[in-house]
């Protein structure tokens, strides 16, 4: 059985209790690998090892060149070890590996080079007050950031967080999922071996609630803390980490909605929107699960969709040829499959899917369900699509606006100013037009409403990693 411990203070260690935990890969049902299994005392350990790194060690005092050519060695070693990395994913939440070794290993190596060139590039505001003053401003490493990452995409979401937050000048604690950790801790042993000084990155294992998670938000030691995950764990963070005034980013839940015109071009609608819902077989946050169509088009969108949807194939995510894996877990599984069984009593019809073997569920389309539906409602984080009729573009922003979430959206149009109206007027951090998931990593991402609070990306997160300073200078 592989073994992984936690990186702490330039070592690879074993928890302070000895406990460990079995990950399972839900594909064999069978655990793969044994974890250390963190609790508060380990979130101390490594809370003290990023402490003392910030406070007294080379990291935060270095010139951004230099980091950066450390940050530009962790690319080239994830590239390097993009089938250990992409494989552990595919095992530890049933990945198609296409999708982990194909898509996530090289935007996780994108992330280190774009934010270590970021850093390095970024120029400051110079303030010139012409009354015989100068002001201009710095942007201080902010000091420790715990960065807690959700499972669905384990390696690209921790180093979204991690990247950023190193290149700034911080020292870091990464806690990876409990269903996803060895990629964490794999990452923690290649920046060592980049040249990562000791206690910059420390990654420390095990779950949230009363574990390393929740002794993490709850230090005061830690400067900020950078969250993606559910809304619900959102809300417990951000009174934990409010306690301690600590600087807080959330990238929560979603339902994202997804319009598609009578003037759009149906096979590139239908093609993106197969994959805005059913990549990583729907555990996306920005997944396209609510599609309303116009009813122009409606009839023949859904008779392609559907034979779409059915052509899948769903199998072993360890086979290059797979488009669809298994859910990520057992408990996880009972979850989405337990949204199946309301669409019924809630009027809707599934017109294809369901459920399908071991912990699967198929590409499920469902139809007729009402604004109210928990279909419609609540983030189900698998294959299920609701779509949905509408005649006006006034309804189509309303119906997609009718939700707790404003995380993303989608606008399938010809129409170039309809394109652009409909874009201003959605509640969503991101719109993408005519295509899906497609990001430049200097643009804002992030969530309004019941999707989080602060955005990331290119200057968004220097805002966020760093303490900026004002210094007015008496010329
Ligand atoms: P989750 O909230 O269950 O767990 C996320 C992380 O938080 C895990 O590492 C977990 O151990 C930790 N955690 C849980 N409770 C904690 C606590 N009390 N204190 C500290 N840490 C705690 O989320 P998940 O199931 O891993 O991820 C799926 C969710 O993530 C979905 O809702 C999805 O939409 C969301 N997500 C959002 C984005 C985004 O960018 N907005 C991206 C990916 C996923």
């Amino acid at each position: 059985m592989n073994r992984y411990g936690h990186v702490i203070g330039g070592v690879e260690v074993d928890s302070v209790d000895g406990k460990r935990f079995p990950t399972v890969d839900p594909w064999t049902r069978q655990s793969w690998a044994d974890v250390a299994l963190g609790s508060a005392p380990d979130a101390e350990r490594a809370v003290h090892a990023a402490r003392t790194a910030f406070d007294e060690g080379p990291w935060p005092r270095m010139s951004s060149v230099e980091r950066g050519q450390i940050l530009h060695r962790i690319a080239d070693l994830i590239e390097a070890n993009g089938e250990e990395l992409g494989l552990a994913d595919t095992h530890d939440m049933g990945k198609p590996i296409a999708q982990s070794v194909g898509n996530d290993i090289p935007r996780s190596a994108m992330n280190f080079r774009f934010f270590a060139d970021h850093a390095r590039l970024a120029t400051a505001e110079s303030y010139p007050m012409g009354d015989g003053f100068h002001a201009y401003s710095r942007y201080e490493p902010a000091g420790v950031v715990a960065a807690i990452a959700p499972w669905n995409f384990p390696l690209m979401m921790a180093t979204w967080k991690v990247a950023p937050a190193l290149a700034w000048g911080n020292t870091v604690i990464l806690k990876p999922s409990e269903h996803s950790p060895v990629s964490g801790t794999i990452l923690g042993r290649l920046a060592l071996e980049a040249g990562l000084p000791p206690g910059v990155l420390n990654v420390v294992q095990g779950f949230g609630p009363s574990s390393a998670g929740e002794a993490l938000t709850a230090d005061r030691r830690v400067d900020r803390v950078t969250f993606t995950g559910e809304s619900a764990t959102g809300r417990t963070i951000a009174r934990a980490a409010g306690g301690n005034l600590a600087g807080v980013s959330l990238e929560l839940g979603g339902k994202g909605a997804n319009i598609v015109f009578d003037d759009a071009d149906l096979d590139n609608a239908v093609d993106w929107s197969m994959r805005a819902i059913f990549t990583n077989t729907g555990q996306v946050c920005l997944a396209g699960s609510r599609l309303y169509v116009q009813s122009g088009i409606y009839p023949d969108f859904l008779a392609r969709f559907v034979e779409k949807s059915e052509a899948m194939r769903f199998g072993d995510p360890k086979d290059p040829a797979t488009q669809l894996g298994p859910l990520s877990s057992e408990a996880h599984f009972k979850k989405v499959s337990s949204y199946l069984d309301t669409v019924a009593e809630d009027g809707g019809k599934i017109v294809t899917g369901g459920r399908g073997a071991g912990w699967s569920v198929a590409p499920t389309v469902v139809t007729g369900a009402g604004p109210n539906a928990r279909v419609m409602r609540e983030e189900i984080f698998g294959p299920v699509v609701t779509l949905s009729e509408f005649q006006t573009e006034g309804e189509a922003v309303a119906f997609a606006n009718d939700t707790p979430y404003g995380l993303n959206a989608m606008v399938f149009t010809t129409d170039l100013s309809r394109a652009h109206r409909v874009a201003a007027l959605l509640k969503a951090g991101s719109v993408w037009v005519n295509c899906f998931f497609i990001r430049d990593l200097r643009a804002p991402f992030g969530g309004a409403g019941d999707s989080g609070i602060g955005r990331e990306g290119g200057a968004f997160s220097r805002e966020f990693f760093t303490e900026p300073k004002a210094v007015i200078v008496q010329l």
